[in-house]
Order: structure tokens, then sequence, then C-alpha cells
């Protein structure tokens, strides 16, 4: 939410209409000193600077903050800013307070420093940040306030500077926010963001969004309506909202798993909120019942919660042709969760913390306090850790700690790869080539023989043990957690099996012609017989009869049925039935018989295409096609031109039976 219309003289009244429990002593006087020690201070907007602290303090009033959280967030930038001490804040406002404020304070500002002691001072920035969070959880949400208001006035910036404060949001406060789970403010500085990196593509989407608006919002009213009624049948009590997407993620939607934009806008969002989890299930079925659930769409984040603790039921349905409706199903506590993270955990362990007599409230602060370590555990393991003294290897850390589904395992080189959670060697050994996965026998974690299909955890040392006789398994499939690697797997199993039946086919073809003498002239009629199957390809034809589905009865006959309209063949008494023969020059075709002659098998001459034979040393002649492409023969072609001969096939009167 946006406050516009804040004003310096009447902050405590207009700030209590959003909280209104909040100590108005305490706020009135953390007012007074920031408003003071800001005097004459002017924000680039020209605004003056006591705005800023104002709205910081409105976000974080938003979030349903506490009043020592709101007064932190008035006094956050004094000590940065002004000439304020430490000691100053402590005797005006005590120890928690002070602890706040600092925790959000830089170390040191950074303008005019070489670029690796920015770099250095940045790091060094991160890393203070991180352990004032350890202390308290309120200096991350302060601090996202902070970046939330600086983003919303980032306009009056130059563009350099612009660009790299929305940078530095994309890549930091956005995960951070992500990880902590506050999706209200992590939507808005993804978006802010956008905005001002691209503008170009920010401006594209908001234009198609509006084109189709009053259409989709109809189809948003009569769905809420048609959903709203089902449930109430039921006698489930819900709420039902559209949800509009915001920019940014219909962008990244785009632009990573390459949707077409109209089909991103033509996905409604929906969101149905109830009273319990039982509830959440009823409805789920209900839905699933009425409309049409699209295939694999279902996601139960009630069952398995995010890292984030996002609770949720997810369901794409269909209902017209031309929408999809995208459904989120979740309690109002889930809800709430979901929208603001650790903020409403921080607000339910105070509020419970404060009822301990009461056994459900004790549950509850234990519940939360568990979900705070959980979120605290990564950052503290972040600072602990010692080999990130250097600034680099901290921010590479802090980089993949802000993404919780990657893992990084290292190479014995020490290269750094990227993996999803849960990944195996197997994941490892596909990523770094599909050569070593294919060839993949075992795996080294740490040093030690593992089975490939150990979870692999950040951190690890991997290396992969491969033979050149090793091919995959097909428990691999499910063994892998890659969907790529999956793919890449299950193509080769495709690969092999399609090779299988097409030689599978092709041998059983040519001995059944030869049996049955059947005259096959050459490959364009074989080509004739698949067409009557509906196959345009003669590998997917042999392929057919490989897997039998095709018989040679059914060939015959579609044979028999191009040769009607071609009446001459069938008169044609047996004896007069002509067949390819291979013919050379100067060489009889009984001699031919009697030479040894072999096919080659790198291109497979077949009866009717062009040939040329080559003499071997004492193995005799192998034919090839005129166009094999086989290296090694187009070698010996180069070097030893001599040994080529013309071959052809000939068309001779097969000799009848009983002559
Ligand atoms: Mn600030």
């Amino acid at each position: 939410m946006r406050y516009d219309n804040i004003n310096p003289d009447n902050f405590l009244s207009q700030i209590s209409t959003i909280n209104p429990g909040i100590d108005t002593r305490l706020m009135g006087k953390a007012f007074q000193f920031t408003y003071n020690a800001h005097l004459g201070q002017k924000r680039e907007s020209g605004d003056p600077y006591i705005m800023h602290p104002m709205q910081v303090s409105f976000i974080l009033a938003d979030l349903g903050l506490d009043s020592v959280t709101l007064a932190a967030g008035l006094l956050h930038d004094v000590l940065e800013d002004t000439s304020f001490k430490i000691n100053d804040l402590k005797r005006e406002f005590g120890p928690e307070i002070t602890l706040l404020v600092q925790g959000v304070t830089k170390i040191e500002k950074y303008p005019y420093h070489s670029s690796s002691t920015r770099k250095h001072l940045q790091a060094e920035n991160y890393r203070k940040l991180m352990i004032s969070i350890t202390r308290d959880i309120r200096v991350i949400l302060i601090k996202l306030a902070d970046r939330l208001h600086n983003m919303r006035t980032l306009d009056y910036l130059q563009d350099d500077k612009r660009n790299r404060i929305a940078l530095e949001t994309l890549e930091i406060y956005v995960p951070l926010a992500n990880r902590f789970g506050i999706a209200k403010i992590q939507w808005e500085l993804e978006d802010l963001s956008f905005k001002t990196l691209h503008h170009d593509e920010y401006k594209k989407i908001g234009m198609m969004v509006a084109r189709k608006k009053n259409e989709r919002d109809q189809y948003i009213t009569t769905c809420k309506e048609k959903i709203f009624y089902l449930l109430h049948n039921n006698n489930i009590q819900a709420e039902v909202e559209g949800r509009s997407k915001h920019f940014y993620s219909i962008y990244l939607k785009h632009m990573i798993k390459k949707i077409k934009f109209e089909d991103i806008l033509d996905l409604i969002g929906m969101r149905i909120i109830v009273n319990s989890i039982a509830d959440c299930y009823k409805t789920l079925s209900l839905i699933q019942s009425e409309f049409d659930p699209l295939d694999k769409s279902l996601k139960d984040y009630i069952q398995r919660p995010k890292s984030n603790n996002y609770q949720s039921l997810h369901v794409v349905v269909s209902d017209s042709n031309e929408y999809k409706i995208e459904i989120q199903i979740r309690t109002r506590q889930m809800h709430v969760i979901a929208e603001e993270g650790i903020a409403a955990h921080w607000r339910y362990k105070e509020f419970y913390s404060c009822d301990r007599k009461n056994r459900k409230g004790e549950v509850l602060v234990a519940e939360m306090q568990n979900a705070f370590n959980q979120q605290l555990s990564w950052i503290r393991n972040l600072v602990r850790e010692e080999h990130h003294k250097d600034s680099d290897s901290f921010l590479d850390s802090l980089h993949l700690n802000l993404y919780p589904d990657i893992i990084v395992v290292r190479t014995p080189g020490n290269d750094y790869i990227e993996l999803r959670k849960n990944s195996t060697p197997l994941d490892f050994a596909f990523k770094i080539h599909s050569d070593i996965g294919f060839h993949c026998i075992g795996a080294c974690i740490n040093g030690k023989h593992k089975p490939v299909r150990t979870t692999l955890k950040t951190g690890d040392v991997v290396s992969i043990l491969t033979s050149p006789q090793a091919k995959p398994s097909k428990d691999w499939l499910s063994i892998v957690t890659s969907a790529k690697t999956r793919q890449k797997i299950r193509a080769y199993f495709t690969r092999i099996e399609l090779q299988t039946a097409i030689s599978r086919g092709k041998e059983l073809l040519t001995k059944k012609i030869r049996k049955h003498h059947l005259k096959l002239k050459n490959q364009d009629e074989l080509l004739h017989i698949a067409r009557v199957f509906k196959i345009n390809d003669l590998k997917t034809f042999y392929a057919a009869l490989g897997n039998e589905e095709i018989t040679f009865s059914q060939v015959v006959e579609a044979w028999q049925k191009t040769q009607e309209g071609q009446p001459k063949a069938k008169a044609v008494p047996e004896r007069e039935i002509e067949q390819l023969v291979l013919t050379m020059p100067e060489i009889t075709i009984e001699e031919i018989d009697h030479l040894m002659v072999r096919f080659a098998k790198c291109c497979h001459p077949e009866p009717g295409c062009d040939i040329i034979g080559y003499t071997t040393r004492g193995r005799g002649i192998t034919i090839h096609r005129t166009d094999c492409q086989n290296h090694g023969f187009l070698n010996l072609m180069k070097k030893e031109p001599e040994r080529i001969i013309k071959v052809a096939w000939k068309k001779i009167p097969l000799k009848s039976p009983h002559g």
C-alpha cells in the first residue's frame, strides 16, 4: 500500500490510522528527534528529508509491526546522514532501538573509491547487515522498507546511479525479500527495478496488459461468482478474488520459459481463501470436479511448504477455450504469511508471547520460533564460515544463499558448479558434459566412492568415474532431478530403440522380399508402399516393421495396391520377372557370384541405388553407395583411387522355377 499524502504536521494521527495500537509517546519523540536531525536536508526529489523516514515508517506500519520497529524506521538514517552518534541514540531511546538503527547503518559510504575497494566495502556492508539480522530480524524489515521507498523515488537520480541501485535491488534485496517471504515488498521491488532496467519491455507489457483488460476483467468476475457459489452450495465459507500478475513475473515467464505473452496473459489468476486446511482440500476437489484440471498442474505447498514457509495449493484448470485459470487455495493465516512472511511470524510471536498462559499460545510461539530459526540458520552459517573472509567468496556465497533452491558443489579442479537442490552425482555429470553423463559408472564425493543416487550438498567436492563402454541405464531416469537431463537420457533410449527397430525392420524386409521374390525395383517404390501407411520416410517405415506395427503381409497387400493401375506388372509371367543384380564391367555375373563381394555396413547399399566398388587387400570387393559419407572410406578413396571399380545393378530375367 502506498501513502501519498503523508504530512509531517500530523504524522502521529496519520500513522495511528494504520496501526491504532502504537505507542504515541515513543513515536512522537522519535519523530521530533529525526525531524530536528535532518532539518535542512533535502532528498533528490526536492522534498524535505523527513519525508523519507516517515515513508519508511509507514511501510513498516503497513506490515503491522510494533512501535519500536516504527521508531527505528524513523531514525534509520540518523547515524549515517547526520552528526548524531550511537551514544546519543542510546541515551535517548535505549539499546533496542539503537541496535536496530545501527544494524541498518552502513560501515562507510563508498562514493569515491576505486572499484575494488568499493566491492570490498560493499561485501563488508552486506556481511554487517547479515550479522545484524541474526541479532534482530527486524533489521531486514527496516532495510527492505528503506530500499522500497528509495526505489519508489528512483526517478530523481541520475541514470548511472539509478541503474546501479536497481541492479543491486534485483540481485540482493529482491532475493532477500523472497527468502524472508515478504512477497508484498518483493513484487514492488521487482517491478520498480524492472521498470528502471528494462524500460521498453516494461512499457510493452503494460500496453499488452491494458489491451484486453476489460474482457479479462469481465471473465474474472464471472469466474469469481461461479467459484463462490460452487463453494457456498457445498457449505464452504470462502473469499474468492482475482489477482493480477506483476509485470516482472510476466517478463520472466516470457524470457525464461519462452511462453508467448498472449498465453501468459490468457492465464487468469484467482485466489481462494478458506477457514481451514480441511476446507483447502475440499475446495480443491470441488474445483477439480467442476473444471478441467490441467495435467500435472497441481502443486501441494501445504504438505511441502517452500523454504520461506509459503503454503498453498496451486492448480491450473481450464474453463473456456481462451482462458486458463491458475488457482491458489489457502487459509487466512497462510495468506498473511504468503504476503508478509517473516514480518507476520514476528507479529504472531509477539502476540502469542503476551498470552503464554494459553496452551495454544505456547505451541504457536514455539512454532514461530522454529520458523525463525529455520530462516536464520543460513545467515548464521554464512557469516560464520571462515573461508568467506575475502569479499569475493563472501559475495559469491551470499548470492548462492539468496537462492535457496540451488546448491553449489566443486570439481576437484575447484570449479564451482551450480545445481538444483536434491541433485545427484548423475545430474552433476550431465551438467559438466553429456558424454561424461552417458559414460558415468560411479562417483567420488569428498574422496569417497558413493552411489550415483546420493543427494549432493553445497560444498561437496565431486568427481565422476567414467568408462568408454558404459551406457545409461533406465533407472537413471528416476535418479536425476533435472528435467533437462532426464530429457537427454530419455532421448538416448528413444534413439537406441529406434535404431534397433530400424535395422530389425530392414533385415526382416530384405529377407522376406528375397524369400517371396517380390519385384521391388528401388527405394522409390518402397517409399510408395510406405505412403500407403501414411509414412513419408523409409526409416520410420523400417521402424514400424521392426516394431511389428506393420506386418509383411500388409506390405505385400500395399504393394499390390500400388501396382494397381499398372496392369502390365500383373500379367508378367514369373520367369520373365527381372531382378536387380550386381554387375561389374568386364566381369560376368556368374564370376561375380564367385567373387568375394560384401556390402558396406556404413551406408547399406540396396538394389537400385548408385554404387561403387572398392577392391580390398585380400577381402574381395566392398560395395558402397556413391554418396557414402564414411570418413574412413572417403580417405581411402582419396589415397588410392585406383582401387575403385565401377559397379552397377542390372535387371536380369529370373530363371523360371520350372526351367
Ligand atoms: Mn534511508
